[in-house]
């Protein structure tokens, strides 16, 4: 057998880069459905998605409120007539309680994002319980369900089970079109269109002056997701379509087992 020439490995090389690189960009401007699917089967506890075939989707908005995005979300959100799900950090309401109150008054869902915007799994458990209760003080979540989000998506097993003594469920997501790596309008427009399915729960990010692109997301995604036939939900909407019920410890009707 013949070696190979310089330029067929040069050649086979550079098509093995191409593959593998093309897989893995489409892996991560479209997080593949089954590896949601596959999470959400893992983590049961955990919200990602509701599943129904009806086009309905939550979306969320995180790190709010902070005077650099939060009046142009709501004017976005009021002008299309969409109720979302923000997740707050405590201390920015703590700084801006007039934002807060905006945010409720404009019907939108309040829920809990902790004190800080850090991964709240690397805290001590007595310091997680702190800065729920904490951010819970300020928030006051609206919702028929008390959400949580942790911070960078990160939870374990503790968490949860802190969250559920607390009266908390867990949502994650299940379209994260990268808003906070890329922070240009038609990329993550591009990728949060091309994730969108029916009961999905798509995640973007409010909260600092680096953010003032999500406006014009959000300007633009609304119109495109209704003209693809969706329409928008809270995430407890979304929650309660999927015949999910809260499994509050107060609800009058609760199972004892
Ligand atoms: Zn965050």
């Amino acid at each position: 057998m013949r070696p190979a020439s310089p330029g067929k490995i040069v050649a086979t090389v550079l098509l093995a880069v191409v593959l593998v690189g093309g897989v893995m960009a489409v892996t991560l401007w479209i997080p593949p459905r089954l590896l949601v699917a596959v999470a959400a089967e893992v983590f049961a506890d955990v919200f990602f998605y509701a599943d129904t075939t009806q086009p309905v989707v939550a979306l969320t908005l995180d790190d709010e409120p902070d005077p650099a995005t939060t009046e142009r979300i709501l004017e976005v959100l009021a002008r299309h007539q969409v109720r979302a799900t923000f997740f707050l950090i405590g201390s920015h309401c703590a700084a801006h309680p007039d934002l807060v109150t905006r945010i409720r008054a404009a019907g939108h869902e309040l829920a809990n994002h902790h004190w800080q915007d850090e991964p709240s799994i690397s805290l001590e458990p007595a310091e997680f319980v702190a800065g729920l209760s904490r951010t819970e003080a300020l928030v006051q979540p609206s919702g028929s369900v008390k959400w949580f989000r942790p911070g960078s998506g990160w939870f374990d097993g503790p968490m949860i089970d802190q969250l559920a003594e607390h009266g908390y469920l867990c949502c994650l997501g299940s379209v994260y079109p990268y808003d906070n790596l890329i922070r240009r309008v038609q990329p993550i427009l591009a990728s949060a269109l091309a994730g969108t399915f029916p009961g999905a729960v798509l995640v973007l990010h409010g909260g600092g002056r680096q953010r003032v692109y999500v406006g014009d997301v959000l300007e633009q995604l609304i119109p495109e997701l209704r003209q693809r036939g969706y329409r928008f939900v809270t995430v407890t909407e979304l929650w309660e379509l999927a015949g999910r019920r809260p499994p509050l410890p107060d609800r009058a009707d609760r199972q004892v087992d």
